[in-house]
Parts: C-alpha cells; structure tokens; sequence
C-alpha cells in the first residue's frame, strides 16, 4: 500500500466542510465507533508514548480528542458507478490546470532546475502531482487531522495502518511545533499541498525555502521540495519518461496489452508500435507495457518503469496516466491524439454481475468486486478473443451482453 493511497479526489467536496476547533465535543454526535471510545483512546496513548511521543502531548492531545464521526461515512461510501477513464481524465487534466501548471513552472523555474538536479525528478512532474493532489493549492482539504486519524484508528477496519499514521501526525506536531489545529486535511489525514499522510511527511518532507521549518500547508518550495524527495525515494529513474501515448497499428493484436505484459521497447518496435506523430519509439531494452483504459477506440499508451513510481504515491493506473500526461502538456506538449471516447456507465452491481458471468464461464476475472482492474481486463481480453470481439479488455455493451450468454433475460 503507498502511503497516500486513500481516495484521492474527495478533498475538494471534503473541504467545504470545515471544522474550526479540536474541541467541539458539546454538540458532537454519539460516535457509533467499534468497541469503546476511552479504551481505544487509552490504547492510543499507550502506542504514543512508545513510539516516541511525549507524556504531555499524548495528555494534551489524545486526552482531549473526540471523534469525528461523519469520516466514517466518507470510509464506508462506495461510489454507486465504476468510473471510466473517460469521466476521471477529463475531470482531471483540463485546460485550467494545463495553464495553470504552465505559470507554476514558470514561476518556480530556478527553484525546480535545482531540485531536478538535486533528485532527478523534472519539475514538470512535480508541478502536475501537485495540480492533481490539490489543484496547486487550492484544495488541501480542512479536516482536523488528528481527529480524523484518531477516528480511523479506533475504528476496527483499518485500525493499525491508522494508529501508526497518528503516532507519526503527533510526532510530527511536536517536531515542528505545531498546533493541532493547523494541521488539516482530508479526511483520511493526508495534509498540505501535496497531500502527504503522516509516515511520509516525517520520512520524506524536507525544507525548500531554508527557513528550518518542514510547511507543506503554507510553503510551495518546502511542498515541491517534498515532493522531489518523495518521489525519488519512491525509485524513479532519472533520465526516463513516465511513458508516451502510442499509435498502433490497424492489425494490432489487442491480448498484448495489460500492465503484467512487460516487454522491452525492442518488442513494441517489431510490432508496428509509433508515437503518434508516426516516428520510432526506439528499440532499447527498457521494460514497457501497454495500457488501453478507453478500449480501442481510445488513446493507448506505453509505460516505463517510472509509471510504477507514480502508481506508488496513489495505486491507480488512472491517476499515473494523468499525472504524466498532465506533465507533459504543463512541459508544453499537446492534448490526447484521439478524443475521449463516450463510454457505457455501469454501476457497480452491473460490473459485479458481468464478472460473475466469465467466472462462470471459465474466464477467470478474480473476484466478482465490482472494479474494473487489471485482473478483470486480462478475462474480459480472453473472453473477448473467444467471441471474435476486439479482445481490447474493454467491456463494452457488446461484450457485456455476450458475457450473459444463456442467462441473458
Ligand atoms: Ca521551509
């Protein structure tokens, strides 16, 4: 799991609901936490102090907290649709934070030439994380942190992963000084400009601007600076691309995509792969895989090794196609070769339906969850070879409706 996997995107709605005060315990509603709330509060204590965590802010601080109940609503709220590339790109690399991102990098030429030179990562990268993690600022959610974590840790679900992001928040309190109330965010405790949880604030997040302070909330150098560090300790390889968006050719046989299907760049060369203008994509033995999110009639792109650096600050294929694409046209580069296509909107028990039909049929989809992952695309691109379908992984209303079969109603 990365640090800063949980779900993206809900800062901007979570943000409009602010909460001024660590204390409002007087019209707090009953928390419906698992278990008893003092106990777990005790329990907290008790893993503070031995992770290094004073007596007086584990007094100060967990003494006092109450629970914020509605983030357990925002946990347990599952989107009713599956989202398709279509809906999440263009909500996401628009036109305003392509302009936007271009002034970023210009403002912070200097400062981002130095970072690259100091981490390897360029700054167009560093600018498009921050345009998606929080619109460059704009968005980077008002949720008291400690109590959100604190609500997550006595919450039986996640219970460890949340209690460990507290002790780090209150180690991270005391190391800068801070207030409880300055330290906001979403509601599953990732703060700042680029939306750090706490393990990776303490680990990763450095001073840019020289002050002596670590300030993702008020800072952008100490913010890009972080996200420099961040991201080369996530493994990235300087010198290469995250990926490109790719043509293929008009006989091209779709059951090589997926992201498990890494060949070198040598292999794509063979197989009539361009970049879109029609030039080479080279021939080196750089390990590359090709993801088609839109189906055929989509763009499809070709990723490198540094996609998966992406994928480890938020897991979603979606979200690494989106930063470096973004990237790209803040570095100046144009939009999509193809327009995005309109996609069929399924909801989640359709999807579900639609993998417990090739489950049945011995196209092995995993489990029926509703998500459309790369386990699911590797049936449905088998499902669809067997049916004479472009076996793109794509589930389209063709393919949906071939996968009813006999049962189709
Ligand atoms: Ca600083």
């Amino acid at each position: 799991m990365s640090f800063l996997s949980f779900s993206k995107g809900l800062v901007s709605a979570i943000g409009l609901t602010c909460v001024s005060s660590l204390s409002i315990a007087e019209s707090a509603p009953a928390p419906v936490l698992e278990g008893d709330f003092p106990s777990c509060i005790a329990r907290l204590q008790q893993q503070a102090i031995a992770g290094g965590v004073s007596k007086a802010t584990s007094d100060s601080v967990l003494g006092t907290i109450q629970p914020l109940e509605r983030i357990l609503k925002y946990d347990r709220n599952q989107p009713e649709f599956v989202q398709t590339f279509t809906g999440y790109f263009s909500k996401r690399v628009n036109d305003w934070r392509v302009t936007k991102g271009r002034e970023k990098l210009k403002l912070h030429r200097a400062f981002l030439q130095e970072l690259t030179k100091q981490h390897g990562v360029p700054g167009h990268y560093l600018v498009s994380f921050w345009g998606l993690e929080t619109n460059f600022g704009a968005y980077k959610g008002k949720i008291p942190t400690l109590r959100a974590l604190t609500t997550m840790a006595c919450d039986q679900r996640r219970s460890e992963y949340f209690s460990q992001e507290l002790v780090q928040a209150l180690l991270l309190l005391e190391r800068e000084g801070l207030n409880p109330e300055q330290m906001v965010g979403s509601w599953a405790g990732a703060m700042g400009h680029t939306q750090f949880m706490p393990t990776a604030y303490i680990k990763y997040a450095i001073d840019g601007d020289g002050d002596g302070k670590v300030d993702l909330w008020n800072n952008e150098k100490d913010a890009l600076a972080s996200a420099a560090n961040f991201v080369k300790n996530l493994g990235w390889q300087p010198g290469y691309r995250w990926g490109r968006e790719v043509k293929l050719p008009d006989d091209f046989d779709y059951q090589l995509a997926g992201k498990t299907n890494a060949k070198p760049l040598s292999f794509w060369h063979q197989q009539g792969l361009t970049k879109v203008d029609g030039s080479a994509i080279g021939e080196g033995e750089l390990m590359s895989s090709l993801l088609i999110p839109a189906g055929h009639k989509g763009s499809a792109f070709l990723i490198y090794p540094n996609f998966d650096v992406i994928l480890r600050w938020n897991n979603s294929e979606y979200y690494g196609i989106a930063v470096g694409h973004l990237a790209d046209r803040i570095a100046g580069a144009g939009g999509l070769s193809k327009p995005l296509p309109d996609l069929p909107k399924y909801t989640r028990e359709q999807m579900k339906t639609f993998q417990e039909n090739l489950n049945q049929q011995g196209f092995d989809v995993g489990k029926a969850d509703g998500i459309l992952g790369p386990a699911t695309r590797v049936g449905v691109r088998a499902f669809q070879a067997s049916k004479g379908l472009v076996a793109d992984g794509y589930p389209t209303q063709e393919t949906v409706d071939a996968a009813k079969g006999d049962n189709a109603d």
